[in-house]
């Protein structure tokens, strides 16, 4: 299967208003090139120095999304060109992307990562912690991000229906926000969903999805 087929056949399910995030990490630049001239123009990666390499080389109307673990010392490499910043999951973080964006004259999105998964490994805000953040701190502290709205990763399980509860969770999570702790009208979208679970993230919710093996394949690490 070719990449702008894979591309094709999730737009196909995929509803209206939900963005396709091509999650690239691991794949070369070539490969990334077959996915932009399918049309897409979204791309994930989780590593500043492979991001770094890859936007110097590939079209500049990519958006760019960082998705991994992100160290503060390392923000100032992606800050003058990421797009949004899917895994701010310190206040530490926070505001050094708000510095640094701040240097470059940039705003930038971020989503917040909100750890649901019941396993322990995975990263993330406890929710309390972000409901603090949230309420307690008016949006203008942060003037140099724009947080756009949640991120999150349901357990790695067979089990669907723990995975139905997690992304369940955090979409009610999610409303919550909205509604009660007003983080601005750029809060909208709740990112859930990769290669094994996005039909039941989309049926929970999700705005966007990130997917990586279903568009490019399996990742030779
Ligand atoms: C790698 C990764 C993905 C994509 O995973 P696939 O299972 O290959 O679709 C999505 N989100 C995050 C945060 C990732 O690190």
């Amino acid at each position: 299967m070719s990449v702008a087929q894979n591309i094709a056949d999730i737009r196909s399910v995929l509803p209206a208003g939900v963005t396709l995030v091509a999650v690239s990490k691991f794949h070369l630049p070539q490969t990334i090139r077959e996915a932009f001239d399918a049309g897409q123009r979204i791309f994930g990666e989780s590593r500043v120095q492979e991001l770094m390499v890859k936007q110097s080389l590939l079209p500049p109307d990519i958006e760019w999304h960082f998705i991994g673990t992100l160290q503060t010392n390392k923000v100032k490499n992606i800050a003058p060109f990421v797009h949004t910043i899917q895994s701010v999951d310190t206040v530490r973080l926070l505001k050094e992307i708000d510095r640094q964006a701040a240097g470059c004259h940039r705003r930038i999105r971020v989503l917040l990562e909100i750890h649901i998964a019941e396993e322990a490994s995975k990263h993330g805000f406890a929710m309390e912690e972000c409901r603090a953040l949230l309420r307690d701190e008016p949006a203008s502290a942060y003037p140099n991000v724009c947080i756009a709205g949640l991120m999150g990763m349901a357990t790695f399980t067979d089990d669907t229906t723990q995975v139905q509860r997690e992304f369940q969770r955090l979409h009610a999570f999610f409303e919550e926000m909205k509604n009660n702790c007003s983080p601005g009208d750029s809060f909208t979208e709740l990112s859930m969903g990769m290669s094994g679970d996005y039909p039941i993230a989309v049926a929970c919710g999700s705005t966007m999805v990130r997917i990586g093996t279903a568009v490019f394949g399996t990742r030779n690490y």
